[in-house]
């Protein structure tokens, strides 16, 4: 079997016409081979299902493509090409689902042919049989009609969300002296406008230096307060409509709530397990939380005499003269370790010698953008190419402005290579190592889809599986961004000196030191994600300022709107737990590694066949179980929090 060519995208001028084109192209074939099926069906089970997967293959790499585009193309008439192609494949997505005549077709598949399946077949045919329930099939027209409206609004609602949030970049000025504290590089790339007043943005790369170092308060608190309040007010309208829609939804296909429809497809299972959960690890994280905060307010006091709580808006500048004073971690001695062009080599080594793989350059294919660098990926012996990867890792105007991992092509062994982009916003010259810990985890997701996609299905394909253990791979593989032997490798200074091994353990101890209000936050953010859902509040700054109090290790910052660009309510819905979910499997799945020596090859091989390369070929339970030899436990992590 020869594997199949990677995909080829058009120049930047010609992607807009190029998408419309393939759009429509695929469109058309998908709903060709739709009418096949519903009306001249295979006669065997296995080949009504492979019909199914081939259409499912084509709609969802359509998807994946447009989803990346609409977050990248320097053109905005591209990414609206991009977002219409989205709004269109995912009505077509619910028209198939909700179709009668297709749900009969697998409905109606004689026993004695669906008893042959395979075990991989058998759980797809399970899986597509489910995915036609809960679209509503088996309900009445009226209802079929409505659900259909309440799915083409939603997608509407989720692309305003995340448009609103993404583009409403506020800028807070400040003069020269008042960045008293900002490192050197980060004032040298700012200088001054016509006003003789230096802008801050929004973006990541100018609020979080800012938040951290700057030691004017007023100017944290400006550009803390500005990113809060980015969407607001637009997105309040939006977000209860999404609410009440995802509440209408779940309940017209038999579902208590959206919580409850939404977790009934995830490793958690049920809705009420959710608050359960955070209330859990909201207990457990206490005294940490508590101790943790009593340090912090120390510090604090010494500014701000008689504060009762340290503000949001300070947090992260105390959080950082704490790890400085008492752990001797100076963040901007750190960040002369991790030169951007180092890191990207270090990245690379470092997975290609965990997993396998090496990565081979490729120089001669176009892109989206300049700044964007190509690799296909290889097993590191003899074997062919497994997939390719995109790596977008600066900022620019119109980008997403987060970090993720994108899927561009589905893999499916001999019918389509995995391709699959890394899209961030890192700085050019030096890091902070936070952003070199961001930077693994995405690779964590880049590098599952990859390797997860070289199976025979595409609904098995890649991260298929369920959303609250996603996570859980790329956390672990954050570990290997914290081991000052693997950091060694590639974080060296000006002088060429690797980072000093008690440098990392002192990092170490100061990222440590926050891990208790850390996860409480975690909680509040979680706990907005799913009382929203549940309650659909009708005043939300309300709730969410009662939640703030509940879980959050800050008070509520007057006047502030965090929810209206909290961009997960779009995506993860009321799931966001999934975070700290993930985590406690992470903190489990990295158990079974040997700390002396990461690369260790059977523990590391044995991960990337029985986890990574699955895909959804089993429940993520099963995978974990598979390689831990154990069902997985809050152990680990539990153990982690109090260490
Ligand atoms: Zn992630």
């Amino acid at each position: 079997m020869s594997t199949p060519e990677p995909l080829v995208l058009p120049e930047t001028d010609a992607a807009e016409a190029w998408v419309k084109e393939r759009t429509s192209q695929t469109l058309t074939h998908v709903r060709e081979l739709a009418e096949r099926l519903r009306t001249a069906p295979p006669s065997q089970a296995l080949e009504v299902l492979k019909a199914w997967d081939q259409l499912s293959l084509e709609l969802g790499s359509l998807g994946g493509l447009a989803g990346l585009l609409a977050n990248v193309h320097p053109f905005e008439a591209v990414r609206t090409a991009c977002e219409d192609t989205e709004i269109e494949v995912d009505r077509l997505r619910t028209e198939l689902t909700q179709d009668q005549a297709l749900y009969r077709v697998f409905a109606d598949l004689p026993d004695d042919q669906t008893a042959a399946l395979d075990p991989l077949a058998a759980r797809l045919l399970e899986k597509t049989l489910q995915d036609f329930t809960r679209a509503g099939v088996d309900r009445d027209d009226a209802t079929r009609a409505r659900l259909t409206e309440i799915n083409e609004r939603l997608t509407e609602l989720n692309l305003e969300f995340s448009r609103v949030t993404r583009d409403d970049v506020r800028i807070t000025t400040a003069t020269p002296e008042q960045l008293d504290g900002m490192p050197a590089d980060w004032l040298e790339a700012h200088p001054v406008n016509d006003k003789g007043l230096v802008e801050i943005t929004t973006d990541y790369p100018d609020a979080l230096p800012a938040r951290m170092f700057v030691k004017d308060p007023a100017i944290r608190r400006a550009v803390t307060v500005a990113g809060l309040e980015r969407g607001w007010p637009h997105n309040d309208a939006v977000l209860k409509e999404m609410f009440a829609l995802r509440h209408e939804l779940a309940d017209l296909v038999g579902y208590e709530d959206w919580p409850a429809f939404d977790a009934a497809v995830k490793m958690i299972g049920e809705g009420p397990a959710i608050p359960e959960f955070i209330d859990r690890i909201a207990a457990a994280a206490e005294g940490r939380m508590k101790r943790d905060l009593e340090v912090l307010l120390d510090r604090y006091d010494r500014d701000v005499p008689g504060a009762s709580a340290v503000s949001a808006a300070d947090a992260l500048y105390y959080e950082e003269l704490v790890r400085q004073e008492k752990y001797d971690v100076d963040s901007q001695v750190v960040r002369t370790y991790f030169d951007f062009a180092k890191v990207h080599q270090g990245l690379l080594d470092v997975t290609g010698r965990l997993f396998g793989l090496r990565y081979e350059p490729v120089s001669d294919v176009v892109t989206w953008h300049e700044d964007v660098s190509v690799f296909d990926v290889y097993p590191s012996g003899d074997g062919e190419r497994l997939g390719r990867i995109y790596l977008d890792l600066h900022p620019r105007e119109g980008k997403y402005k987060h970090a993720a991992q994108f899927d561009l092509a589905t893999g499916v062994k001999g019918r389509q290579l995995p391709e699959g982009v890394l899209v961030c916003n890192f700085s050019r010259g030096l890091m902070e190592h936070d952003h070199v810990v961001t930077l693994f985890h995405e690779f964590g997701h880049l590098i599952h889809h990859v390797l997860g996609g070289q199976g025979e299905w595409a609904r098995f394909s890649g991260v298929a599986t369920e959303w609250d253990f996603v996570e859980a791979p790329s956390q672990m593989l954050e570990e290997w961004a914290w081991d000052a032997e693997v950091l060694q490798t590639f974080a060296t200074n000006e002088a060429g000196e690797p980072i000093p091994a008690d440098l990392v353990a002192r990092m170490r101890a100061a990222d440590d030191f926050g891990k208790g209000y850390h996860a409480r936050q975690q909680m509040f953010y979680a706990a907005i994600s799913y009382w929203f859902h549940k309650e659909q509040p009708e005043d939300l700054t309300k709730r969410l300022q009662e939640l703030q109090a509940a879980y959050s290790p800050y008070p509520y910052l007057d006047g502030t709107h965090f929810f209206a660009n909290f961009g997960h309510l779009g995506g993860y819905s009321s799931a966001y737990y999934t975070y700290m979910w993930s985590l406690v499997i992470a903190k489990d799945l990295f158990s079974a590694f040997d700390r002396d020596d990461l690369f260790a090859p059977e523990i590391a091989g044995r991960y990337r066949d029985l986890v990574l390369a699955r895909g959804g070929e089993k429940d993520a339970a099963d995978l974990v179980a598979d390689f831990l030899g154990r069902p997985y436990s809050f152990d680990a992590y539990a153990a982690w929090l109090v260490s």
